[in-house]
């Protein structure tokens, strides 16, 4: 008979199944056993892996195993950042076929045409609690008094860490609401956890000198894991900007366009994108930040806000393409988080990025990476080989994984 109750709907109740809070590492392979008993799925897969149990403590709960994500390499890509210039093959993890190979030919080209200048141009993460009032006079009264409070804030604030700085405060009445955007910089951590603790602390203060009758201390005004518009505008972690200029004759060589056919796609995607009340415009962001994010131990919903961006085509004087993009809040960090669990440490290590001092490259990085991603994403729409790309590398039929069927895919034109 089989064990399958957790989704026998009227026979037991879900409420008294639950998954065993058990200790030790020892009790991951218990509480496996327990799942694949209850869902009668093996879970080989799950549970092979080079996670040291103890080790994810403080990243997730309930640990059954690990969820394998394939990791690729792309480059090689020059980026040419404040501190630093160098040549970099960049890990990305992704499921999606033909990913790599776009972004590595982006790489390719832009590093032939000389590599690409990155900047981050704001270093901060920012978090936004509520402070209920009973009255619009008593609101703001409180927005008034809040610059003389800053010293006191900034003290009750900083004490609670020993790398978040309290940078400003930034009150906005709504109502008889007062949000308030504490904006920190967050040293080389992503730092939501360090800031939400020094804000709490902060919002404990502020209510001991202030007429509300309720705060909580996140409401998503800062667009955390949020795309839309604070995000664009640049309300959240580091807004990082980067460029390059690819000649006309590398762009024909190598991905079969001319810097006018360029303009025309983004002139006509652009449109699109506008007509569908998308938030900034891109090719694929998100895509290239997933990957990243993955492989670098990221937290990987921050792609909701760090996605949410710009990316510009021009033509130069000489009649070659300028390229930028945008990416107004870039959630990154090189210490805390995901960051120290060993793949991730491997992937940032591999970037040069690896702990402390590595956070404002890896931002730097990241904004040339998506920047390759949408010169490739770009140049394969507007010569139309898109869909070719995608059939070459990216479908996974379950008939083609016959190597019958394999073969025959094989034979389809590779352009990229
Ligand atoms: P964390 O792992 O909670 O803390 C990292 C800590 O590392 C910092 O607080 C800091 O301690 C310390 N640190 C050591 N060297 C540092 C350096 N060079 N630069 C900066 N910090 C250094 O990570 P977090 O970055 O604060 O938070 C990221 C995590 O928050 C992610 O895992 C994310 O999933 C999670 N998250 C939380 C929320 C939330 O609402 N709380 C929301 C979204 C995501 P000190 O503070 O003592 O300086």
């Amino acid at each position: 008979m089989s064990q399958r109750t957790g989704h026998t709907v009227g026979s037991v109740s879900p409420t008294l199944d639950l998954v065993p809070r058990l200790g030790s590492p020892g009790d991951v392979a218990q509480r496996r056993k327990w799942v694949a008993e209850r869902t009668d799925t093996a879970l080989g897969h799950v549970g092979h892996h080079s996670l040291d149990t103890e080790s994810v403590r403080g990243n997730i709960e309930n640990l059954i195993g690990a969820a394998q994500t394939p990791l690729g390499i792309a480059g090689p890509l020059l980026v040419k950042g404040e501190s630093s210039e160098r040549v970099h093959y960049v890990p990305l993890a992704t499921t999606e076929g033909a990913l790599v190979r776009s972004f590595e030919r982006g790489m390719v080209v832009l590093t032939r045409s000389g590599g690409v200048t990155s900047r981050v141009i704001i270093d901060e993460n920012s978090i936004t609690p509520v402070f209920g009032f009973d009255g619009i006079v008593a609101a703001s009264s409180f927005v008034q008094t809040l610059p003389d409070l800053f010293d006191d804030v900034r003290m009750v604030a900083e004490a609670t860490t020993r790398h978040g700085k309290l940078v400003r405060l930034e009150p906005r009445l709504i109502g008889r609401d007062v949000y308030v955007r504490f904006v920190y910089h967050t040293a080389d951590a992503h730092g939501m956890n360090m800031i939400m603790r020094a804000t709490d602390a902060a919002c404990r203060w502020l209510m001991t000198r202030a007429a509300a009758r309720r705060y909580y201390v996140i409401t998503g005004a800062c667009s955390e894991k949020r795309s839309g518009g604070t995000a664009l505008a640049g309300g959240k972690g580091k807004t990082v900007v980067a460029e390059a200029i690819v000649p006309a004759f590398l762009l024909k060589q190598y991905l079969r366009v001319t810097p006018i056919m360029m303009l025309d796609m983004w002139h006509r995607t652009m449109l699109g994108q506008a007509a569908a009340n998308v938030a900034g415009y891109n090719g694929h962001l998100a895509n290239g930040l997933t990957a990243l994010f993955i492989a670098c131990g990221q937290d990987v919903a921050n792609v909701a806000n760090a996605a949410t961006g710009l990316t510009a085509f021009d033509l130069t004087v000489g009649g070659d393409l300028y390229i930028n993009v945008t990416l107004p809040s870039l959630t990154v960090g090189t210490v805390g988080g995901g960051t120290h669990l060993a793949t991730s440490h491997e992937c940032l290590g591999m970037l040069g990025c690896a702990g402390t001092g590595g956070a404002r490259r890896f931002a730097e990085i990241a904004a040339a990476t998506v920047l390759a991603g949408e010169l490739s994403m770009g140049a394969a729409i507007a010569s139309g080989e898109m869909a070719a790309a995608h059939e070459a590398y990216g479908r996974n039929r379950p008939e083609e994984r016959n190597p019958v069927h394999r073969a025959a895919a094989a034979e389809v034109e590779v352009r990229v």
